[in-house]
């Protein structure tokens, strides 16, 4: 797509193209921008509840966004405490039976949740859910070569003469 990369800039409106032809199109496109950043990406009806990756068959709900996720089966695992799961992976199922993820916020006391089956798959590397954890590591690793492994000296003429 690519519409959406750079941030949430409109698509421009095509010559010739009705309003409502240009609105359906930004809807459509922000439905698979949405659905693209929460991993739903199922297979669709009639095709089977299997995952593309590791062909483990999970359970397919349709989203809001127009799309299809896979969510773990419930056997053997029942839905978990969402303050668990790590946010953007926490999916509810609305009362029509359409899956939703909340974005971004905190859950309420004792929300549960499904768990996407992306989080868990066999077949794809793992997710990074805890993606500022995994920056403050990265950044501690630094620090801490700075600290133990300081910047060598630049070399003096001394170590001409012990190569030559
Ligand atoms: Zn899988």
């Amino acid at each position: 797509m690519g519409v959406f990369d750079e941030g949430l800039a409109l698509p421009e409106q095509r010559l010739g193209e009705s309003d409502e032809a240009y609105w359906g199109r930004v809807e459509r496109l922000t439905d698979q921008v949405q659905a693209r950043d929460e991993g739903a990406d199922a297979p669709a009806p009639p095709d089977p509840p299997v995952c593309r990756d590791c062909g483990l068959e999970a359970d397919r709900f349709p989203t809001r966004s127009s799309a299809w996720v896979l969510l773990e089966p419930l056997e053997p695992v029942v839905e978990v405490p969402s303050h668990l799961v790590p946010p953007f992976f926490r999916w509810l199922i609305a009362e029509d039976g359409v899956a939703w993820c909340p974005p971004g916020t905190e859950p309420a006391p004792g929300e549960s949740c499904r768990v996407p089956h992306r989080l868990v798959c066999p077949g794809i590397d793992p997710p990074d859910p805890w993606s500022w954890l995994v920056a403050q590591r990265l950044e501690n690793a630094r620090r801490a070569q700075r600290l133990y492994n300081p910047p060598r000296l630049p070399e003096g003429p001394g170590d001409d003469a012990v190569t030559a």
